[in-house]
């Protein structure tokens, strides 16, 4: 059995931007837990709050109140257990460095002999893939392959949990398909915890073992579902099945009644 011990735990999180035009109400009142080994994702419609949240979560944004804990310890800023991943892999790879300089980066941070962070580097593009392109430059490369780059050095990193925020929405739907099969084998490979933000209903449903379902902004957790679909999934054969179908049409409603808000009434008092 994988390790199930708490991870990470969101309590009663709240974040009020102060703009020019006055307060404006990002996240309502967010709260979940979730487990080592866990692969989760969160799915909302756009400007509903996901990425706050995220930044919440990794440390980069300080929140109104409410506590995010990580190993039982609260999270005050950056933190070297986490590892994000952005959408703009465009803009977060340095285009003077080679796919491996890339990748070692931010390692040169952690107290590593030489070899053990080559070795890190190596085994990391291998699992992406990418063994191939370490001597190429970002901008060689196909968006996929850069993201595929922004996954190896997070995975490098090892952190304790890997946070992707629309990782794949800016590429084609072929690479897309190849990009979340890429996460469902580091899932199942390496046993690593992912939280996946997303605001495509089917990619929730296909990647996740769980997915939280978030309202309109300023937002709450709407539902929080377990996938009971098999582990071992494919892109033809399990967005085939009727029980897939029956999860994302679930999914789909939530946000639509999300969206026109009368799912507010059904919001568990706190
Ligand atoms: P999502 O990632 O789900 O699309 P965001 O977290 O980016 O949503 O944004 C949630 C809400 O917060 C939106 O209404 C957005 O306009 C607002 N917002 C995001 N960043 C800021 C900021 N720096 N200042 C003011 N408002 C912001
Ligand atoms: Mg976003």
């Amino acid at each position: 059995m994988p390790d199930r011990s708490t991870l990470l735990r969101v309590e009663h999180l709240r974040k009020v931007y102060e703009s020019t035009n006055g307060p404006v109400e990002a996240i309502g009142d967010i709260n979940f837990t979730m487990h080592a080994g866990e692969l989760v994702c969160i799915v909302g419609p756009s400007g509903c709050g996901k990425t706050t949240l995220l930044k919440c979560l990794a440390g980069l944004l300080r929140p109104t109140s409410g506590l995010v804990e990580m190993d039982g310890s609260p999270v005050t800023g950056p933190s070297p257990a986490m590892a994000v991943v952005f959408q703009e892999y465009g803009r977060s790879l340095y285009p003077w460095l080679t796919v491996r300089g890339n990748v070692e980066l931010p390692l040169r941070h952690k107290k590593l002999s030489r070899a053990d962070r080559e070795k890190l580097v190596t085994d990391a593009l291998e699992a992406v893939g990418l063994g191939h392109a370490a001597r190429s430059h970002p901008w060689q490369l196909s968006g996929g392959m850069q993201q595929r780059v922004a996954i190896a050095r997070a995975i490098a990193y090892q952190p304790e949990i890997m946070i992707m925020d629309e990782p794949f929405a800016a590429v084609d739907a072929q690479t897309r398909a190849d990009l979340e099969d890429l996460v469902r084998e580091l899932h199942a490979t390496r046993n690593m915890s992912i939280l996946f933000v997303t605001h495509d209903i089917d990619e929730s449903v296909y990647l996740g073992e769980r997915v939280l379902v978030l309202s309109k902004s300023p937002t709450w957790v709407q539902e929080d579902l377990a996938i009971d679909l098999p582990s071992e999934r494919d892109q033809i054969t399990t967005r085939a099945l009727p029980r897939f179908t029956e999860l994302r049409t679930h999914v789909y409603d939530q946000i639509q009644r999300a969206k026109r808000g009368d799912a507010v009434a059904a919001q568990p008092a706190h």
